[in-house]
């Protein structure tokens, strides 16, 4: 038990926090509780807030920007020189298959590369004011702010906030998702030893039921920046707006797959069922609704579903391994849900749909045709390993069942047609797309949501900008 990461990591030291009961871990391929984390009281959310404002005040902000970049590029290497390790903990903690989670962890890295690299090339701007004399803008640190994280994607999701936060001269405080903590208390310590100031990166796993308003409203956070669902993400933006904190919010999502007659179809159709089962459906970019041309509908069908029967599904720890089991009893039982109620409106399961251990938390990836736009299904995000595809005729009228989500975070859409690919992706309203591929997250391109799936953007050059004030600077000449 002792070697796994299990409290939190407060002002440069562990610290058994003052929360009501630890939380335990459960590894989802097992059942079993491997461990218990020690959780944070709303005592120890003031205690890491002021303590990484002293952080930020004393040690921090003021560092050379030099100095900043060698820490961050430490933390990077530190980071790799611990991938494994990293790696199976993330595998053990949410059944995150260890090639991805290796990936992950990698991904990680690359992260506090970027953001090391970009500190001194983000900058401001001078500008030919109308009065003369001479104009400047400057972006400056915020002060402490706060990383709430899912558990989906822990480890990197952790990197995409805590490095360019970081890296903008920023202190943090991490509160990782009560089912994932594992890997957010070992970055802290990680960086620590990389050379971070004690304080810098508060880590307080703590359920987020009892923490998080506190975080949400404690008067020296000057930004939350949140990824997990748009109901909490619309909750904290309500706390967040007494004092106008900051908020960036990366949300859910019921990404669209837009698959054209004239597509390279065997690639689209083989391709596509990890767009949606990668990470056992449990993305927010997972493409859970694909439109299929009728003309190519029934041979787009047949790949797919012989595709999704070759994914292999097994214990996470084995490499082979392409889908692990759900996080949790819960979160499969979320996903069963929504193929009792499609079975029972008469949609048709195409394959999938059942247990296939007896033990583990796992679910077959799910195909369901002949679904209607209205059915709950189609419209709200499952998160698990469940895909509805339909048919279209007309371009017009699929953009606009396309279009008819509370989301708006991916999508895919494949054509051999330039004009239609671009015409297309112009009416899509979601903050990422990809053309003839799946690809939707790239460290150095902004990552985000339209509509409910957020607010602000992560990733690339842009997510520095959330993370500082812009300062504008007037001198007469
Ligand atoms: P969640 O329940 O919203 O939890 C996310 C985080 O918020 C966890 O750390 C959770 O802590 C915390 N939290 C819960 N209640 C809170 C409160 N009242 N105040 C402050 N924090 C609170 O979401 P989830 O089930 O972990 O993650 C799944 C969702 O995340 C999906 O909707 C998915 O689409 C979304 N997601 C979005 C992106 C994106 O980039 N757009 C990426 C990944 C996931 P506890 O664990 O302690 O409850």
């Amino acid at each position: 038990m002792s070697d796994h990461p299990n409290k939190l990591f407060l002002n440069g030291n562990s610290s058994e926090g003052r929360g009501s009961a630890p939380i335990p871990q459960t590894n989802p391929a097992t059942e079993e509780i491997f461990c218990e984390v020690f959780a944070a009281s709303e005592a120890d959310v003031h205690e890491a807030v002021e303590g990484a404002q002293q952080a930020y005040l004393q040690a921090w902000r003021g560092l050379a920007p030099r100095q900043r970049a060698d820490v961050l590029f430490s933390i990077a290497r530190i980071i790799r020189e611990n991938l494994e390790t990293l790696a199976q903990l993330e595998c053990e903690n949410i059944g995150k298959p260890i090639g991805d989670a290796r990936d992950e962890i990698g991904l990680g890295a690359r992260v506090f590369e970027y953001y090391a690299g970009a500190i001194s090339k983000f900058f401001g701007q001078t500008i030919p004011v109308a009065r003369g004399g001479f104009d400047f803008t400057l972006r400056q640190p915020m002060g402490v702010v706060a990383a709430i994280v899912p558990w989906n994607f822990p480890f990197p999701i952790a990197c995409w906030k805590v490095a360019p936060a970081l890296a903008a001269g920023n202190t943090v405080v991490l509160k990782p998702a009560s089912q994932s903590p594992l890997t957010a208390i070992r970055l802290g310590e990680l960086a620590h030893r990389a050379g971070l100031p004690p304080g810098a990166l508060q880590v307080i796993p703590g359920q987020g039921s009892a923490i998080g308003d506190a975080l949400a409203t404690h008067p020296l956070i000057r930004k939350v920046s949140f990824t997990g669902s748009t109901e909490i993400g619309s909750r904290i933006m309500g706390l967040a707006a007494r004092d106008l904190k900051r908020v960036s919010l990366e949300l859910g999502g019921k990404s669209p797959n837009i698959v054209f007659a004239d597509a390279d179809l065997e690639q689209a159709a083989t391709s596509s069922p990890m767009s949606v089962f990668a990470n056992t459906g449990q993305d927010c970019c997972a493409r859970s609704r694909v439109f299929v041309e009728r003309k190519v509908f029934d041979r787009f069908v047949e790949l797919f579903v012989d595709a999704t029967g070759k994914l292999l599904v097994d214990d996470p720890a084995k490499d082979s391994t392409q889908i692990g089991p759900l996080v949790s009893a819960g979160q499969r039982r979320v996903a069963e849900e929504f193929i009792e109620g499609a079975r029972k409106a008469g949609r048709v399961v195409a394959t999938g749909g059942e247990r296939p251990f007896a033990k583990g938390f796992y679910l077959q990836p799910t195909v369901l045709l002949d679904v209607e736009p209205s059915d709950r299904v189609w419209q709200e995000e499952v998160f698990g390993p469940v895909v509805c595809i339909r048919p279209f005729d007309d371009e017009a009228q699929m953009l606009r069942e396309v279009n008819d989500s509370r989301y708006g975070l991916s999508g895919s859409i494949w054509t051999n047609d330039l004009k239609r690919a671009l015409r297309v992706s112009r009416q899509v309203e979601s903050g990422v797309l990809s053309i003839n591929s799946h690809s939707s997250v790239h460290v150095e391109a902004p990552f985000g949501g339209f509509k409910q799936s957020g607010l602000g953007r992560d990733l690339g050059m842009t997510a520095m900008e959330g993370y500082t004030e812009l300062k504008n600077i007037y001198v007469a000449e």
